[in-house]
């Protein structure tokens, strides 16, 4: 299968120094030329820092020193103003001390793992810590999103499952501890390929469910489900609906089935299974949307400068909402690895 978007080498030729980073973001910024953040002016002078050491207070008041790399900053030259800035102040890429060359790295490497990417892996890869690697991970991850909430037409599939949880084999019942996942797929059309939705459920239940395919179909699509009783109402709402009996082993009648969002949600299992060992809850909804997007954009040669540019000019997902409860540490989706 041909590879779209930009391969990892691609992104450490264009993106190999912080110098070529900088005009990239600068560019998605200020596209009509450099302006002040806090005057506006366009009288605006570049210049470069040498590599510091700076020392860094956490709130127990521990200190460590931190390696600022050298850095392109651009100073205001009207009168009065002449402050300093740079292209990513006030950005998510100004929270940590890591040189562009290496969040542009994490980016490439996210964009290229189809099944995903765990931060065990991404430490290895970008020659980060641990706690670095994980945070980078799960902001490029957020910025990872699909922002038009359009409508999906034509032929849509519908489903639910479960992800994560333990089978409890001794009661043989279903899944317990497991999380309910809803997605929605719009089938491949000549507008374009298919395109994907996921988010976790409370329950497949037909309020829920109903819920979401009104949030994220068009009326006049044509929806095909299995028969779970949480699309019972589908048709009394105006929808087209097809059913798969999957109870009676049928799976595929002409094109009546719900293989598109079940090769998703394979996709997404092995994913989480391969890459991740165990996902947390909380943590669920950025998965889902990272295999969605990747899922989405999969022939989108944009699908790099997208997530770049959503990393800019995006809100930040902070650090501090990010790690807020329980630590880091032993909430890491995959602390046992
Ligand atoms: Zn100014």
């Amino acid at each position: 299968m041909a590879r779209h978007g930009l391969s990892l080498i691609d992104i450490e030729q264009a993106f190999g120094t912080e110098e070529n980073c900088v005009r990239y973001l600068q560019a998605f910024r200020w596209p009509d030329g450099v302006e002040c953040l806090k005057c506006g002016s366009k009288r605006v002078s570049k210049f470069q820092t040498n590599e510091t050491q700076r020392e860094i207070t956490n709130k127990k008041g521990e200190t460590r020193e931190v390696k600022v790399p050298a850095r392109i900053l651009f100073q205001c030259n009207q009168p009065g103003c002449r402050h300093q800035f740079s292209a990513t102040t006030g950005t998510i890429f100004a929270d940590t001390h890591l040189p562009l060359t290496t969040w542009f790295k994490a980016i490439g490497l996210l964009m290229n793992a189809k099944k995903g990417i765990s931060a065990k892996q991404m430490e290895r890869d970008l020659g980060v810590h641990y706690r670095t690697a994980w945070h980078l991970n799960h902001r490029i991850r957020e910025a990872m999103q699909d922002g038009d909430g359009s409508l999906f037409g034509g032929t849509v599939e519908a489903d639910a499952t479960f992800v994560g949880g333990k089978y409890d084999k001794r009661r043989k019942r279903g899944p317990y501890g497991k999380q309910a996942v809803a997605g929605v797929i719009q089938r491949k059309s000549d507008e374009g390929h298919s395109k994907v939705r996921a988010f976790p459920v409370e329950k497949e239940i037909i309020s829920v469910m109903s819920t979401v395919i009104r949030e994220n179909v068009a009326t006049d699509a044509e929806i095909m489900t299995d028969e779970h009783g949480a699309y019972a109402s589908l048709k009394k709402q105006g929808f087209k609906h097809e059913i798969v009996s999957h109870t009676k082993e049928e799976w595929v009648r002409g094109n009546i089935h719900t293989q598109g969002i079940e090769n998703f949600w394979s996709l997404f299992k092995r994913g989480v299974v391969g890459s991740f060992h165990q996902v947390s809850v909380k943590h669920l909804h950025r998965y889902l949307n990272e295999f969605s997007y990747r899922f989405n954009n999969r022939e989108d040669e944009k699908i790099f400068a997208m997530t770049v540019f959503n990393l800019v000019m995006g809100s930040a997902l902070r650090y501090k909402v990010l790690v807020a409860k329980p630590s880091p540490a032993s909430d890491a989706p995959f602390a046992s690895e």
